[in-house]
């Protein structure tokens, strides 16, 4: 039945988009739920750790286990060593060190802990205490399957980190056969690299506007420099019937399996604001049922995982050469 027969790690599947409210949330609680319900192992990942928002969709009431997730730390200066010489200040590269009342402070909520400071203090005045970052979570859901969640502390840097983590825990709580849904932050930032890298495949999320197609291109950039296999979903597909056909055509074009539509519906609203998934708050909905329409379709990528990835994984690696967005010129 699953032929990818991988003897020990789970397939892992990133639901991503180039930006927020694309719907990359109601699409992997409604993937996971089919999975689950036709009998497969799941477990999800809510890889947004700034927003996360699984636990309230998939009803997580409490965590199993909660773990702290500590990051490189910060600079802290010993007043009693330092001799007001400033070089810490001028060496800071993020700018986290102040002078305030004659004397030189870290600010820890900027302080990314490169220590580069350090390095310039001949007085030895700074070293490095321990920061946490966020926390990481597991639960089960209403459902029956199990969630891990994560937490960025506010303020604090270090969010890839957090996510690398919560996969970390997934593939510890999976099986060979668990299929890991990873619902990534917005956006192609730290986050949504540390969902991706080293992934199975990608299920990109668009919207049919031209900021979506420009998004889905950005995503799309980082998949294929991780040579994952991608899949395509256009959400709201009837707002805009011209876009969602040029959408599909960047999809042929590009190897990306395009794998449904979803209509926009108020359903969805709805069902996010009972906190369910569509699919079972409106099952009778048109978005319901796109959804879980893809959700087949899905499934039947995983049954024919290696003729599928075969095909769609991309030739070649693409180099990673980050964009600068210019205003474009009258
Ligand atoms: S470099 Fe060291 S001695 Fe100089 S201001 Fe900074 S902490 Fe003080
Ligand atoms: S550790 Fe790095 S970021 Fe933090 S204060 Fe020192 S130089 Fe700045």
């Amino acid at each position: 039945m699953r032929d990818w027969l991988r003897s020990v790690v789970a397939l892992e599947l990133v639901v991503a988009s180039g930006k927020g409210g694309a719907g990359k949330s109601t699409l992997a609680s409604a993937l996971a739920l089919h999975l689950h319900r036709e009998g497969w192992d799941v477990v999800v990942v809510d890889a947004d750790a700034t927003a996360p928002n699984q636990h309230l969709l998939l009803g997580a009431s409490s965590w199993e286990r909660v773990e702290r997730v500590e990051g490189p730390g910060v600079a802290v200066i010993d007043q009693s060593r330092c001799d007001r010489c400033g070089k810490c200040l001028e060496a800071c590269p993020f700018g986290a060190i102040l002078k305030v009342g004659g004397r030189y402070v870290v600010n820890s909520v900027v302080c990314e802990g490169c220590m580069a400071c350090a390095l310039v203090c001949g007085a030895r005045a700074i070293s490095r205490a321990r920061s946490e970052v966020g926390v990481v979570r597991v639960a089960r859901t209403r459902y029956g399957f199990t969630l891990v969640s994560a937490e960025l502390l506010p303020g604090r840097p270090n969010s890839g980190k957090l996510v690398a983590r919560e996969r970390e825990v997934a593939s510890e709580l999976a099986s060979a056969s668990t299929v890991v849904v990873v619902d990534s932050a917005p956006g192609i930032g730290c986050q949504v690299i540390a969902s991706l890298a080293g992934a199975d495949m990608a299920l990109l999320v668009a919207e049919p506007t031209p900021a979506g197609l420009s998004d889905l291109r950005r995503v799309h950039r980082l998949t294929r420099h991780f040579m994952q296999p991608s899949a395509l979903v256009i959400n709201k597909s009837d707002i805009s019937r011209e876009v969602s056909r040029e959408i599909a055509r960047y999809a042929a074009e590009h190897g990306i399996d395009l794998v449904g539509e979803i209509p926009y519906d108020d359903a969805v609203v709805e069902s996010v604001s009972a906190m369910r998934p569509v699919t079972e708050y409106r099952p009778e909905s048109r978005a319901a049922e796109a959804l879980s329409s893809i959700a087949s379709r899905v499934e039947g990528i995983l049954k024919d995982w290696r003729a599928w990835s075969e095909k769609h994984r991309p030739k070649r690696p693409e180099p990673y050469i980050p964009e600068i967005i210019r205003p474009r010129s009258e």
